[in-house]
């Protein structure tokens, strides 16, 4: 389902009104991790300001460690909502269990598969059952074909809004946190028709790299951005070495647009 041979147009997922493929270019921004109300809705009404489409914010957080700050869990979402409320953006966050389905079903407009889910069968049948588009991440040592086939696992289900992130690879490189493979735009978009959307910020895991990298997305040829920003990076509790602050947010943003308006989307 997810094969280009099969279905040569590209598809264009709604959520919550908003579009993403084709011509239709996305940028979803926020925190990390919900960390608190005032946190998310001030980070909120700056992105949705700078013009990003989507909200994102972590309510349930795959650490490393598990002595590290996990998220609010249900409480965070409850505060997605009233952030959403208060902007209109819809809003997108990883779901880590099948225990939460049917919550996230009820208040996520997008569901986020992280990089460590990305193989998770279990996961990723049970919300092929919803109907909720689904923002699957590229695994950190995923090829393409086994990327493609967990979203075929989704889509064999029902769920055919499926949304590809590439999120940044391993590789022997230590400098930068993962290694962007920008190629995997070109790639899937030969492989499949389902939109491909750019993670520069868990790619390089450095602020200083995601202007250059989020630039290089857009004109790849990308169907989206999802960029980390915090109000305040240095205290942000999970990530603050690769969140934007809101300024530089801004600026950013000021670039990409002209650049998605050159690659003819809107
Ligand atoms: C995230 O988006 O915050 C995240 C944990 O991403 P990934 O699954 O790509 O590491
Ligand atoms: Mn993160």
């Amino acid at each position: 389902k997810a094969n280009r041979k099969f279905h040569p147009d590209d598809t264009v997922v709604e959520i919550d009104g908003q579009r993403i493929g084709n011509g239709y270019f996305g940028v979803i921004a926020g925190p990390c991790s919900v960390e608190g109300e005032e946190q998310i809705i001030s980070i909120a009404q700056r992105a949705k300001a700078a013009g990003a489409n989507f909200l994102r914010g972590g309510a349930f957080k795959p650490r490393t460690s598990p002595y590290s700050f996990q998220g609010l869990e249900l409480e965070g979402l409850r505060l997605l909502k009233l952030a959403k409320e208060a902007t209109g953006l819809p809003i997108v966050t990883e779901l880590m269990s099948t225990k939460f389905v049917d919550a996230f079903e009820a208040d996520v407009d997008m569901i986020q598969i992280g990089a460590r889910n990305m193989q998770n069968f279990d996961l990723l049948k049970e919300v092929g059952k919803t109907k909720t588009p689904v923002l699957l991440k590229r695994g950190l040592s995923a090829t393409y074909d086994e990327w493609l086939m967990s979203a075929e696992y989704i889509m064999s289900e029902g769920n055919e809004n499926v949304i590809l992130c590439e999120r940044g690879i391993r590789t022997f490189e230590t400098e930068t946190r993962n290694t962007l493979d920008i190629q995997a735009v070109p790639v899937i978009q030969k492989l499949s028709h389902l939109p491909i959307v750019i993670d520069p910020s868990h790619a390089g895991g450095s602020a200083y790299l995601v202007p250059s990298m989020s630039k290089s997305a857009v004109m790849s040829g990308a169907n989206g951005l999802m960029v980390e920003i915090h109000h305040d990076p240095e205290n942000a509790w999970s990530d603050g070495q690769q969140c934007l602050n809101p300024n530089e947010f801004d600026e950013l943003m000021a670039v990409v647009k002209q650049l998605i308006a050159i690659e003819g989307k809107q």
